[in-house]
């Protein structure tokens, strides 16, 4: 099984209201999805036909309704329990148009922090791929990330999240990372405008203990920096929503690293899941048709 670690889970309710604006009142449906990002990545893990195991916290009546909404998808849920709601988070979709109102989370106390970490040491026992993904919640340290890929040092930990946390956590020396030009950008203060000084930044994390790296790229596809570089370029595709699809990459590297694939197929399945995701309009929703027929156009290019 792959385990996900979702530590600041969320449900994502979707409104869909073309002529969205502020001082005005709407009457619309609410679409609602377990969130947070690493629940987009089990749901396109799932979606690939492996078997997840998802743990993190959840709280409330929210995390009742995320632990229910998983049971009917198939993903098993192995969550310790906050004391205090899993957050909601919402987003507007208008014409041509994205609002988002974030919730900051629930807010973990030192003992259930205490109580997930020995829950984690027993989960690794049974999988040999961790994807960790998003936010931290209130209440937990930075260095938390960085103890999570320590333990799973025998394992093959991809991180996926940003800023303060990210930065400590390469210390824990993280199987792989995927950052996004902007959260490299953000992490190095300095502008990356050319594939050279991209290669140069993101050889800077490595530097920093992480073994590989997944620049993800957008439309422009992404650079993979392991035993050697790779530049892999894909196809133009009709872009629906593209929130999620750094998720969905990372879920496509895991399933190839789970069916032991080469590199270079890693590589496509990692970058058409992202693709399949942006086609759609769900996040973290994939279809197998479309990435067989996307896996066929995209190129890996060993550059270094
Ligand atoms: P998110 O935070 O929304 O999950 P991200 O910023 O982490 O996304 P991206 O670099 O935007 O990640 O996307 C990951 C992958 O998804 C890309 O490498 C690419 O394969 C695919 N993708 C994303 N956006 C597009 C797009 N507009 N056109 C084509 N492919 C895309």
């Amino acid at each position: 099984m792959i385990l996900t670690v979702t530590l600041n889970p969320a449900i994502d309710v979707r409104y869909e209201i073309s002529d969205f604006n502020i001082d005005k009142i709407f009457r619309a449906k609410s679409f609602k999805t377990p969130g947070g990002k690493g629940l987009n990545v089990s749901r396109v893990l799932n979606l690939l036909g492996n078997s997840v195991v998802a743990t993190g916290f959840l709280g409330g009546s929210n995390g009742t309704w995320i632990k229910n909404s998983l049971q009917n998808l198939n993903i098993n849920s192995s969550f310790i329990e906050s004391a205090s709601e899993t957050r909601n988070c919402i987003a507007i979709l208008g014409q041509g148009s994205q609002t988002e109102i974030l919730e900051p989370g629930a807010e973990i106390s030192e003992f259930e922090l205490k109580k997930f970490i020995d829950h984690y040491k027993n989960l690794l026992l049974e999988n040999e791929i961790i994807c960790i993904s998003g936010s931290l919640p209130k209440g937990i340290s930075g260095e938390t990330y960085k103890l999570l890929c320590e333990l799973g040092k025998n394992k093959k930990v991809i991180l996926d999240t940003s800023g303060t946390s990210l930065i400590e956590a390469l210390q824990g020396n993280p199987f792989l990372i995927k950052p996004n030009q902007e959260e490299l950008k953000a992490i190095l203060q300095t502008p990356l405008d050319t594939q050279e000084k991209l290669i140069k930044g993101a050889l800077t994390l490595r530097d920093k203990g992480a073994q590989n790296i997944l620049l993800s790229l957008g439309k422009n596809g992404a650079i993979y920096i392991g035993d050697d570089i790779y530049k892999i370029d894909i196809p133009k595709i009709q872009v629906i929503n593209p929130v999620g699809s750094g998720d969905s990459s990372v879920a496509g590297f895991a399933h190839g690293l789970k069916n032991n694939l080469p590199i270079e197929e890693i590589l496509k399945y990692s970058m058409a899941c992202g693709m399949s995701n942006a086609m759609s309009n769900e996040t973290g929703f994939i279809s197998l048709p479309v990435i067989e027929e996307l896996m066929k156009k995209i190129i890996v290019k060993k550059i270094g």
